[in-house]
């Protein structure tokens, strides 16, 4: 008998309850990626989604997939590209209206844009292929853990009206953004991060929009500052007639009313004159530093679940796929060790800053200072620096300026001196920060200490940007 005919004859005896090995909550990349993962090495893992069959993968996106190249191989990449719909993107296209000013940066490494539905149904098939099991129309109310803070022992869920209970050795958080599981777990006993506020994440809306004459940037994401409020746009090429457009705003900024400012500017753009749009999606996603720590015992958040995005770029994607992989070797381990605990699963911590926790952290403090420089300031400032050296410091949170070009950028930017000084002074504190980060503590009891340095360097963040305190 195979482990997941055990798990359903369990449950057929049980009524309800269903004993795997692991749960994972979400379908979504990070879920995906570490289910499939688990199930690779013979363990019984399921993963539960509150979206019906049909829906699941249907996730509110830029469709920009960088990194596809390196992937983890868990879901056979092969696998994935029948969804890559343009591989020909090889740089951002920044329109600063401020400045009647296109800038045209270089974007490294590889990137496709996707169709996200088709994508999100081949990583679940993907999955499904190592060996996961999913249970669909399943939504997760609650979870269960020991008394006075002890490890989580698995989840509540509600099937089409009918509860469901699920017991297992760890529960994976793969729910997403703002993901409801955190409110229910106490986290008193260990150093899970805690410390979220709405004001960490940014507000979404993307539509996909079919235009009749191909655009003249299918070979660019096209990015553009909002007229209206302190947001930004994004035209990314599906194809060359069908664009997903969307826009944003960090939940700290005035709120703006997404779908009229996207219309807005639609209308104003010659390419899109009679375009038809037939897709709408909205979501919150993280823009803010990964978690301190996202391990309890018995309980591991992945993803958007632990703000694993970029927060300049708001790409999640990749992010979310790895910590998925490396949440899986973690619990992996554990279930052979028989230890679950939060040293035993410390190490996914680890390997999260080390690969790309680390850079996302430092490129958090120019969102912080974003937050505090007047829009048309900084756009102004864009225009007159190098762009290969604004596609560094967006993708690895640092740069170096040579002499020679760092007198070019300063006779191009007259005017904007005070801001270039600011910003000067505010790379030097995220280099300091990327190199705290760069020494991550390798176990728990070392994080308060860890914590405390790394308060002190955002106190200087705040101080140099003039920014209100984040976190
Ligand atoms: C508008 C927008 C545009 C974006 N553009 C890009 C982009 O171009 N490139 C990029 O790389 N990233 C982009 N991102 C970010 C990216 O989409 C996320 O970082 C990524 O999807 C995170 O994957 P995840 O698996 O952590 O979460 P998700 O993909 O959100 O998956 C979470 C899953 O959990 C399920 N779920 C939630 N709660 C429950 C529950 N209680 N019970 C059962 N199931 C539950 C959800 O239905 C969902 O299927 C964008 C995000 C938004 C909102």
């Amino acid at each position: 008998m195979s482990t997941q005919e055990q798990s359903a004859a369990a449950s057929t005896l049980e009524g309800t309850t269903h004993s795997p090995d692991v749960v994972v909550v979400g379908a979504g990349t990070a879920g995906c990626y570490a289910a499939a993962t688990i199930a690779r090495d013979g363990y019984d893992v399921v993963v539960l989604e509150r979206k019906t069959e049909d829906e699941a993968g249907h996730i509110a996106c830029g469709d920009a997939l960088k990194g596809a190249d390196a992937f983890p191989e868990s879901i056979p990449k092969s696998h994935l590209e029948p969804a890559f719909t343009n591989t020909g993107v090889d740089h951002g296209r920044f329109e600063i209206p401020q400045e009647d000013t296109v800038l045209e940066i270089p974007i490294p490494g590889e990137l496709a844009v996707i169709d996200r539905w088709e994508y999100g149904r081949r990583i679940i098939d993907g999955a499904e292929n190592a060996g996961a099991d999913f249970h669909y129309d399943t939504v997760v109310q609650n979870v269960t853990q020991e008394s006075d803070g002890g490890p989580v022992t698995g989840v509540e869920a509600v099937h089409k009206g009918d509860p469901r209970t699920y017991e297992a050795d760890v529960v994976i958080d793969a729910a997403g953004s703002l993901s409801v599981l955190q409110d229910y777990v106490d986290f008193s006993n260990s150093t899970f991060d805690t410390n979220v506020d709405y004001s960490h994440f940014c507000s979404a809306y993307r539509e996909i929009v079919h235009v009749e004459e191909p655009v003249e940037w299918s070979d660019a994401l096209v990015f553009k500052p909002t007229e209206r409020a302190a947001g930004y746009l994004w035209y990314f090429p599906r194809t060359e007639t069908e664009i997903n457009a969307g826009l944003g705003f960090q939940m700290s900024e005035e709120p703006m009313k997404l779908v009229d400012d996207l219309k807005y500017d639609l209308e104003n753009r010659a390419e899109f004159d009679g375009a038809t749009v037939d897709d709408k999606l909205g979501a919150a996603l993280p823009t803010r530093r990964p978690y301190d720590s996202a391990v309890h015992p018995g309980y591991v958040a992945i993803g958007d679940a632990a703000g694993h995005v970029n927060p300049t770029t708001g790409g999640g994607i990749a992010g979310a796929a790895y910590a998925g992989k490396y949440a899986a070797e973690a619990i992996i381990a554990g279930l052979e060790d028989g230890d679950l605990g939060e040293k035993a699963l410390w190490e996914y911590n680890e390997r999260v800053m080390d690969h790309f926790g680390a850079r996302y952290a430092a490129l958090d403090v120019y969102n912080i200072l974003s937050t505090a420089v007047d829009v048309d300031e900084l756009m102004g400032l864009l225009a007159a620096m190098p762009g290969e050296k604004l596609a560094e410091a967006l993708y690895s949170g640092s740069t170096s300026i040579g002499p020679k070009l760092a007198l070019e950028s300063l006779l191009n930017s007259r005017g904007h001196w005070g801001t270039i000084w600011n910003l000067f002074q505010t790379k030097r504190r995220a280099d300091e920060l990327l190199e705290l980060y760069e020494h991550y503590p390798d176990h728990p009891a070392a994080l308060e200490h860890w914590q405390q340095r790394r308060d002190e360097l955002m106190e200087a963040v705040y101080e140099t940007t003039g920014a209100d305190p984040k976190y």
